[in-house]
C-alpha cells in the first residue's frame, strides 16, 4: 500500500559524527514511511556554512544505510522536488522572505552584535529571559532608508504576536499550548542574505510536500515560529510529532563529553546494525517480555505512530549489549557470524593496517594479540598503576595532559595523521612542553600498554569516538586514584 500524500523527512545538519539520537528520529522516520506506505525524504540542512562539512555529510548517508535505513529522495539519490541540499537552494527562500517582509509580518533589524549583547543582559538583570526587544519594530521608513543609503545591512526577523498563545496538536504531546511572549523575534534572513535554519526548514519542507514532520522534543519551543511562518505565508503547516528526548541513564541528556554516542562508536565495538535498529525501534512499539527481539520487518509491522511514549527514551548501552548477544546467538547462523565477525575486524582496513603497523615491532606472531588488540577492544583494561611508569609524568601530570588533549582532539576537522599531530603539538604548546612529554600519558591511555603501536596512526585507526571514550575512562581512573590518595592523606 503506498499512500502519496504520506510525506517525511530527515533534516540532519552535517556538522558532526552522527549521533544516536540521529540514528532514533531517523529510525522513528523511516518505519512511519514504511508503515504508512509513504515517502521519506533526506535533506541536508547545510544553512550553517562555518559549521557544516561535506565528509559529514557522507558520514550521515553512511551511518544511517549501515543501520539498514534507504530514502526515497535525497541529495545522493535524486527525486522530484530537489535540490535536497539547502545550500544548493540559496536562490529559492529570499522570494518568500520580501513576501513576509511586504505583508507587513516581518521587519529589518539593524542592531549591532553589541547592543543586541547590552539588551540581553539588560533583560537578564530583570530576571526575563533574554530576547530580541523590539527596538527596530519603532524605525520609520524615512529612518531604514538613511541607514540603507549610509550602507548598514539588516537582517530581517519575524514579527511575533504580542498577546495570546500558539495552540496546536503534537502526535506525542497532544495539546500544546505555548505564550506569544515567550517567543522570540526570529531572525528569517541573516545580513548576507541566507536564511536561517527556521525560513529554510519551513520552506523546505512546504515545497518538498511534508505531511509529517517527526523531529526531537528540542524543536518543540521552535513549532510556534514555525507555524506563523506557515500562517505568514498563507500554506498549510505540516502535522508535528516531537519525539521525546534521548536520554542517558542517569535520565540527563545524552552528551559525547559523558557517554559515547556517535554512531561510529558503536559501530567500532561490534554492534551489530540490525541489534541497534531493534533497540531504538522498540521504544516505538509496544512489547510484551520475552518478546523484544525484532527485525526491520517487524518493527515495521509493530510500529504504530499513536502509541509513542511520552516517558522518553533511555540510552541503555547494557540493553543494548544484551540485544547484540541474542542477535549473535540466535540470529546468526555459523557462517554468517564469522562473515560478519571478520567484515567487522576488517572495517576501515583496520586489520591490515594494524598489522602493517606491528611489522617492525614482534618477533613472532604471536605477540600480535598482545601488541595490537587494543585496536579492537572496547574497554583496554587501564588502572592508575597502569600510568605508574611514565617517567617524569607524575599522575597529576598524566590527567592535566588528558584533559587538555581531550578538547584539542574534539575540534580536529578531518581526523587524521596529520591534524592529530598537530592538535597535540599545539595542546603541548598550551601546557608549555613538548610533544615528548604529551605522547607517553596518552599511549597508555589510548592503547592501555606503555609497549605498543605508533600513537598517531593508532588513534587514526581507532577512530575519534573510541579515542575520546579512551581518554574519558582514563581521565575517571586517574582523578578517583588522586582523590582516593587526597582522602588518604587528610586522614
Ligand atoms: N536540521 C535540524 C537538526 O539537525 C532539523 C530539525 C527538524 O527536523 O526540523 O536537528
Amino acid at each position: 500500500m503506498t499512500d502519496k500524500n504520506i510525506r517525511v523527512r530527515l533534516a540532519p545538519s552535517p556538522t558532526g559524527e552522527p549521533h544516536i539520537g540521529t540514528a532514533y528520529v531517523a529510525l522513528y522516520n523511516y518505519l512511519f514511511a514504511k508503515k504508512k506506505g509513504g515517502t521519506l525524504i533526506l535533506r541536508i540542512e547545510d544553512t550553517d556554512a562555518t559549521r557544516s562539512k561535506p565528509e559529514y555529510e557522507q558520514t550521515v548517508f553512511d551511518s544511517l544505510r549501515w543501520m539498514g535505513l534507504d530514502w526515497s529522495e535525497g541529495p545522493d539519490v535524486g527525486g522530484d522536488y530537489g535540490p535536497y541540499r539547502q545550500s544548493e537552494r540559496k536562490g529559492i527562500y529570499a522570494q518568500y522572505v520580501d513576501q513576509i517582509l511586504e505583508a507587513g509580518h516581518g521587519f529589518k533589524c539593524f542592531c549591532s552584535p553589541d547592543e543586541l549583547n547590552e539588551m540581553r543582559e539588560f533583560q537578564r538583570s530583570q530576571g526575563k529571559p533574554p530576547r530580541y526587544s523590539g527596538r527596530c519594530l519603532r524605525l520609520s521608513a524615512e529612518e531604514i532608508k538613511a541607514r540603507e543609503d549610509a550602507g548598514d545591512v539588516p537582517v530581517i526577523r519575524m514579527k511575533i504576536p504580542t498577546e495570546g498563545s500558539c495552540k496546536f496538536q503534537d502526535g506525542v504531546y497532544g495539546d500544546v499550548e505555548i505564550p506569544w511572549d515567550a517567543v522570540d523575534m526570529q531572525v528569517i534572513q541573516k545580513a548576507d542574505g541566507m536564511p536561517t535554519y527556521h525560513m529554510a526548514n519551513i520552506v523546505d519542507d512546504h515545497l518538498m510536500k511534508i505531511s509529517h514532520v517527526a523531529r526531537g522534543e528540542e524543536w518543540v519551543s521552535s513549532t510556534p515560529k514555525h507555524i506563523l511562518l506557515y500562517q505568514y505565508l498563507g500554506w498549510e503547516a505540516p502535522e508535528f510529532i516531537h519525539l521525546p528526548l534521548m536520554r542517558g541513564a542517569d535520565k540527563s541528556k545524552l552528551s559525547k563529553r559523558k557517554n559515547p554516542t556517535s554512531m561510529s562508536y558503536y559501530a567500532g565495538l561490534g554492534h551489530l546494525p540490525e541489534a541497534l535498529a531493534n533497540f531504538l525501534g522498540l521504544f516505538f512499539i509496544q512489547i510484551s517480555e520475552g518478546d523484544e527481539l525484532m527485525e526491520m520487518d517487524e518493527l515495521i509491522e509493530r510500529f504504530e505512530v499513536e502509541k509513542m511514549s511520552k516517558a522518553g527514551a533511555i540510552f541503555d548501552v547494557q540493553k543494548l549489549d544484551w540485544l547484540n548477544a541474542r542477535w549473535l546467538r540466535e540470529k546468526l547462523s555459523p557462517e554468517e557470524f564469522l562473515s560478519r565477525a571478520l567484515t567487522w575486524a576488517q572495517e576501515n582496513d583496520k586489520l591490515k593496517q594494524g598489522l602493517l603497523l606491528a611489522q617492525s615491532r614482534i618477533q613472532t606472531f604471536a605477540e600480535l594479540p598482545d601488541l595490537a588488540g587494543f585496536l579492537f577492544k572496547g574497554d583496554v583494561g587501564i588502572t592508575a598503576e597502569s600510568f605508574a611508569n611514565i617517567k617524569k609524568n607524575p599522575p597529576e601530570k598524566c590527567l592535566e595532559i588528558i584533559d587538555a588533549v581531550r578538547p584539542a582532539l574534539d575540534e580536529i576537522d578531518e581526523w587524521n595523521r596529520e591534524s592529530i599531530e598537530d592538535a597535540l603539538r599545539q595542546a603541548a604548546e598550551k601546557l608549555e612542553t613538548k610533544l615528548g612529554k604529551l605522547t607517553p600519558p596518552l599511549f597508555v591511555a589510548v592503547s592501555g600498554s606503555s609497549r605498543s603501536l605508533p600513537l598517531f596512526d593508532a588513534m587514526v585507526l581507532l577512530g575519534r569516538a573510541m579515542v575520546r571514550q579512551r581518554l574519558v575512562i582514563a581521565s575517571k581512573v586517574l582523578h578517583a586514584s588522586l582523590d582516593a590518595q587526597a582522602d588518604t592523606a587528610a586522614e
